[in-house]
């Protein structure tokens, strides 16, 4: 058995980053940047109103409250071109430029206006620059925004449509394809006949996939034979970033996925026995000439999934330029004992991570935790690392990869 760390070394040292494209800003999020983003524009891009009120001198406010000649309006998308002289005021909406001389607005909740509406009164003594938006105020024209490297989440994207950047060089999302092995696998609804099971592996990776921002191909089941694994591979290899199986890599008579890899992996294939339950079967290796990425998991589903994320997401995540590659890491209370046999490995359970009423992250198991229970890794959202030894006792801290923070049962909910 090698540690986890050697067989991600292994794989991450193995992986390049994706050659950066263009891509169009809109369709950009969840990319990472591969050049440095600059405004070639101020944002806001003009002097404007933060306010609906009116517009004026604020040296005219020393008294208050004062009288102002109203002048005209402006609106939201006006030139405002309007000059306020020394007395005077011009009504203004949000977003509306500062007319010349104007240095401040008052808000419209602090004024009243005469019937004709041209006086108004000002109940405010206002400084210079009082619900006044200046242009660049959030970024300065010249200014470096974005360093490469960065994730473009959705306000990143919402900035570079602020400063009217239409297209970004980022790294792509890396195309997975995804294939089951096993001749017993079926896809066909109705009865399964005996000794058949419904493939349940990759419907969950291409889920995983897509939820983790990546592109899929489905690239089905095939059974166990040698030849249609080197067809499905290398029919693979040409429309994809990246290969994911499962089955097939354990030392069962038929789990041929191995010897497949073995044929077309090259010089960075590896056969691998990684000290972690579960998940501990794994082979890697680069598809010959196009040099993609193949990754054999095993086929027990919850193995299949703790495999992709100790070692597939990792190292997509590094192929698409990311700077983090796992899962936050973070230090629970085992709500409950937490049990386990020494045996070399490190134990993934999974858990039910919720924070109590004091805020502490306490975790206890989902359900059973056999390598075949996908419906316990169903109900997770976290995964308890216990290292090697007898396990945690209750009370005592346990770390966890968290998996789902949107999940993360609250004692209470969160009050506005
Ligand atoms: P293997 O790694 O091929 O020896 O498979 C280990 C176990 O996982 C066996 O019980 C398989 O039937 C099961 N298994 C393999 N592939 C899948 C799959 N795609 N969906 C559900 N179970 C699977
Ligand atoms: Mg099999």
């Amino acid at each position: 058995m090698i540690p986890i760390a050697e067989a991600r070394r292994h794989v991450l040292s193995s992986c390049a980053v994706l050659e950066p494209r263009d891509e169009a800003s809109g369709a950009a999020e969840g990319c990472v940047l591969a050049e440095t983003v600059r405004a070639a524009e101020p944002v806001p891009p003009f002097t404007n109103s933060a306010m609906d009120g009116y517009a004026l001198r604020a040296a005219d406010t020393r008294s208050s409250p004062t009288r102002l000649k109203v002048i005209g309006t402006v609106m939201a998308g006006d030139d405002g071109t309007v000059t306020v002289a020394p007395g005077q005021s011009v009504r203004i909406m949000t977003g509306a430029p500062l007319p010349p001389g104007a240095d401040a607005v008052c808000m419209v909740e602090r004024t009243r206006v005469d019937e004709q509406g041209t006086v108004v009164v000002i109940e405010d003594v206002l400084e210079p620059g009082t619900n006044v938006r200046s242009a660049g105020e959030d970024i300065a024209a010249g200014s470096d925004v974005f360093a490469p490297g960065t994730l473009l989440g959705p306000a990143r994207i919402g900035v570079l449509a602020s400063l009217g950047i239409e297209s970004v060089l980022v790294h792509p999302r890396p195309r997975v394809g995804v294939l089951s092995t096993g001749d017993e696998l079926v896809t066909e609804a109705g009865p399964l006949p005996r000794g058949k099971i419904r493939d349940a592996n990759r419907p969950a990776l291409l889920g995983q996939l897509r939820r983790d921002g990546f592109g899929t191909v489905d690239l089905g089941i095939v059974g166990d034979e040698e030849a249609d694994l080197v067809t499905c591979l290398e029919d693979a290899r040409s429309r994809c970033d990246a290969v994911v199986a499962s089955g097939g890599v354990s030392v069962g008579d038929r789990d041929l996925m191995k010897a497949v890899l073995e044929k077309l992996g090259g010089d960075a294939m590896r056969s691998m026995q990684v000290a972690v339950k579960p998940a501990k079967p794994f082979a890697f290796g680069l598809l010959d000439a196009t040099r993609v990425p193949a990754f054999g998991l095993p086929g027990n589903p919850v193995s299949s999934l703790i495999s992709y994320e100790l070692f597939v997401r990792p190292a997509l995540r590094s192929m698409a330029g990311h700077r983090t590659l796992d899962r936050p890491r973070l230090s629970a209370i085992a709500a409950c004992d937490l049990p386990r046999r020494p045996d070399g490995k490190l134990h993934l359970l999974r858990v039910v991570a919720h924070t109590d009423g004091d805020g502490s992250l306490r975790v206890r198991p989902s359900g059973g935790q056999g390598s075949h229970m996908l419906r316990a890794m169903a109900d997770a959202n976290a995964l308890a690392l216990l290292p090697d030894g007898d396990g945690v006792r209750a009370g005592r801290h346990v770390e966890i990869l968290l998996l789902d923070g949107d999940e993360l049962v609250r004692a209470a909910e969160v009050a506005w």
